[in-house]
């Protein structure tokens, strides 16, 4: 699938990454400052070029979009999309077979109930075997909560029913909570949660205690602050919600948010907020050369170090060389040594 460019004047001055166009070398040059393009921004895998979010990479794919009026789709590539391309994930696959058997792995199917029943389990006894094979790379947990409703007119949020699953889908943690003031409405069609599942439930303080512990990992709160120690990430849809109707404080930085599904139930939240999560972290974006990646250097553009002079007899492919993500990419996480 090379598509081999003819190199002409204006070429020079083409971004490599995104491919716009620029008459003078001291604009493509100030474009690269101001555009963080790395390996961590979704790519189409077809012409290579850089998008700055999925969706508009989705549009480059299929021309379909919410954010702009329907541009066109870039032809060549919008052909080879369409017989050998997931949807799902925006990935080229190499046949229309191969395409079948990763859609396969890439779809996020319904969980089997009774399984689940089976490998349930209502505490944090079982330490899982990972914790000492894959000490550099930090574990993560999914957790998801479903709430009953308190205060008078039932509008309250209160945590009823609590999940933690493992990257394995494993439960871990999974038990029904006692709100510490009165249920008055148990949102029965939504949370499928009675009156007599809460009566010998295990009380919120607990499960938090519990929680915290767990996801600290040994680790003082403090050390954690600093980024340091062993403490584990923690995934989830609408965590901050859950967090807070658990009174739990985790910091920012071990968080991974927007993740979306859409899904009742704890399990199958967690398990599909998991499987997400992993589908984000398993990009297979390149390992960055360069500067060593300490959490002060990690993130920026390095354009500063250079001359302007310099910069400018740069070719286009060695600017975007040294070009650096301003964000966080999830698929870090899964880098040995990182100090997330
Ligand atoms: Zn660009
Ligand atoms: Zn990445
Ligand atoms: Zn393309
Ligand atoms: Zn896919």
């Amino acid at each position: 699938m090379d598509i081999t460019a003819e190199p002409s004047e204006t070429q020079r001055n083409k971004c490599s990454a995104c491919f716009k166009q620029y008459n003078r070398k001291e604009h493509l040059v100030e474009h690269m400052r101001i555009s963080y393009h790395s390996v961590h921004e979704p790519k189409c895998g077809i012409c290579k070029k850089h998008c700055r979010y999925f969706e508009s990479l989705r549009e480059h794919l299929t021309g379909e979009s919410q954010t702009t009026k329907g541009s066109l789709p870039k032809i060549e590539c919008a052909r080879i999309f369409f017989v050998q391309g997931c949807n799902l994930c925006l990935t080229i696959l190499d046949s229309p077979y191969d395409l079948m058997v990763h859609r396969r792995m890439c779809q996020l199917s319904r969980l089997d109930h009774g399984l689940v029943s089976q490998v349930s389990r209502l505490s944090l006894q079982r330490e899982i075997e990972t914790c000492n094979t894959r000490t550099q790379v930090p574990q993560v947990f999914s957790l998801g909560c479903k709430m009953v409703g308190g205060g008078s007119d039932g509008s309250l949020d209160m945590c009823a029913r609590v999940c933690l699953i493992d990257e394995d889908e494993n439960i871990f943690f999974h038990t029904y909570v006692k709100p510490q003031i009165p249920v008055t409405n148990y949102r029965y069609d939504m949370t499928g949660i009675r009156v007599e599942h809460l009566k010998e439930a295990m009380p919120l303080k607990q499960v938090r205690n519990k929680i915290q512990d767990f996801l600290c990992n040994g680790s003082p709160m403090w050390k954690i602050r600093m980024k340091e120690g062993k403490a584990r990430i923690l995934v989830g849809h609408g965590l901050d919600r859950d967090l807070e109707c658990l009174g739990l404080e985790y910091p920012a930085h071990l968080i991974r948010y927007d993740i979306q599904t859409g899904i009742q139930d704890p399990y199958e939240d967690c398990v599909a907020t998991m499987r997400l999560y992993k589908r984000m972290r398993s990009q297979a974006h390149p390992t960055e050369e360069g500067p060593p990646s300490s959490s002060e250097t990690q993130h920026r553009n390095n354009f500063a170090a250079w001359k302007q002079k310099e910069l400018e007899k740069m070719t286009p492919d060695a600017l975007l060389e040294i070009s650096r993500s301003d964000y966080y990419c999830w698929c870090l996480d899964s880098k040995q040594g990182m100090d997330y």
